[in-house]
């Protein structure tokens, strides 16, 4: 039974934790609103301090390669510098190539006049920043415990039997989230029938601050760079994302037949691969909701939409979501009107629909286009990749797009 003294009100409710829904909340309470946020995890397992990195288990297998533009949202917030306290590694250039061709493209910061293209961050480091600029905000942190429900009249209630009631109820909550579902927000969703094996490996060639990405008829496989406290430059993460039977026999592989399968898909470009974690397997399956807002409740991240990860932007959509939903918010604030307001909430959804599908659209059609081997395609694609990597402008526009850093 819940009774009124177990209720708290608040203007906002996010109900997930991660690196969107942390950053969302520590972005509103700055604001003046009254926020809360909702976290299964415990806040001591997320505050954990981590062990040096020596082997290559010892760094955690989901990274995320983060923009320039996600990077300028986190340090407003307070949280890039923990994350520059943590192990992180900037890359200054991308390397993409068809491993069933001769088409070759690489993009350079220095071109672009940038410090770097984006940086490669351990998921649990940055969750780990968000959380520490958290406890030394107003937002009431409710952690270690999971919502059992929601609905606009009885609010979000926790499994403990508390209840929160709010304006405005923020789904942050993954993938498969509840919120959507309780909500009643449908999704179009297509199941790439692929899986992405992920592991960190050691390499006996520097990677060089690159993220190398070769293409081939099964999907693509990613070397993104790793550093570890004493800034060797010999660990990488990779993303090796692959048609399911294909990612079935290599997660079955002993660790010996992996490695050299490896090492022969990257072709060499980092040397040998010398050893490798343990794999972890990740389904793909793109998800997008067909609204992201209902009645007092709005969709952030990976709730809103999921993609492929073959370029790395699915944290960086959500940043986007967050960037907006703060300037839409901040205004209302302004305004006077209330977070739940119809026409703020539909802004919202106008300015990140379109951006995040045209997005999604970008990823189905190279993903399309790597996975024909008719041989006008494959002409189409080499031919193509070899004329953008000589058109400067054009290349840089694309690159400084996928950083971000174009309005
Ligand atoms: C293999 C792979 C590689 C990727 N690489 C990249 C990359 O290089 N760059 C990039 O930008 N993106 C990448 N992504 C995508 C990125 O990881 C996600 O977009 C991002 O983690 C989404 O964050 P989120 O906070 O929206 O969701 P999540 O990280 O799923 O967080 C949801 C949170 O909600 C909590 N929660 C859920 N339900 C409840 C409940 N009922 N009650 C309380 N709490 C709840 C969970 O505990 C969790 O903390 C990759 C994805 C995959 C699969």
């Amino acid at each position: 039974m819940t009774s009124k003294a177990a209720t708290r009100r608040f203007d906002i409710v996010i109900v997930g934790g991660g690196m969107i829904g942390s950053a969302l909340a520590l972005g509103l309470s700055r604001q003046g609103w009254h926020v809360a946020l909702v976290e299964g995890a415990r806040r001591d397992a997320v505050l954990a301090a981590r062990e040096p990195a020596l082997t290559v288990d010892d760094f955690e297998p989901r990274v995320s390669a983060i923009s320039l533009a996600s990077e300028r949202l986190l340090d407003e917030l307070g949280a890039w510098t923990g994350v520059l306290e943590s192990r992180h590694c900037s890359y200054r250039e991308m390397v993409v190539w068809d491993g069933d061709g001769t088409g070759r493209i690489q993009f350079d910061a220095a071109e672009l006049h940038a410090r770097a293209l984006g940086t490669i961050v351990e998921n649990r480091d940055l969750v780990r920043a968000l959380f520490r600029e958290l406890l030394a905000s107003d937002v009431a942190l409710i952690d270690g415990v999971r919502v059992r429900s929601w609905s606009r009249a009885q609010g979000v209630e926790l499994e403990d039997g508390r209840r929160l009631m709010a304006r405005l109820v923020i789904g942050a909550d993954g993938a498969n989230s509840r919120l959507r579902q309780w909500a009643g927000l449908p999704t179009r969703e297509w199941d790439y029938d692929q899986q992405a094996v992920v592991c960190t490996v050691q390499t006996t060639r520097s990677h060089r601050h690159t993220a190398w990405q070769r293409f081939s008829l099964t999907g693509p496989l990613a070397f993104l760079p790793l550093l570890n406290e004493s800034s060797d430059e010999h660990f990488c993460s990779i993303v090796w994302s692959q048609d399911t039977p294909e990612a079935r026999r290599l997660m079955a592989l002993g660790d010996e037949a992996f490695r050299q399968e490896l090492e022969q898909a990257i072709e060499g470009e980092l040397g040998a691969v010398t050893q490798v974690s343990r794999r972890f397997a990740f389904p793909l399956r793109q998800r997008h909701a067909k609204d992201y807002v209902a009645d007092g409740l709005a969709l952030v991240g990976d709730a809103a939409h999921t993609i492929h990860p073959l370029a790395g932007q699915g944290a960086n959509l959500g940043y986007g979501d967050v960037r907006v939903l703060l300037e839409e918010l901040a205004r209302a604030m302004a305004q006077g009107l209330a977070p739940d307001d119809e026409l703020v909430l539909a802004r919202y959804q106008r300015r990140r629909k379109g951006e995040n599908l045209a997005m999604m659209a970008a990823m189905e059609g190279f993903k399309q286009l790597f996975a024909r081997d008719e041989l006008p395609l494959r002409w189409l694609r080499n031919a193509g990749m070899r004329w953008l990597d000589r058109l400067g402008p054009v290349k840089n526009r694309i690159a400084a797009e996928a950083m971000g850093l174009v309005d």
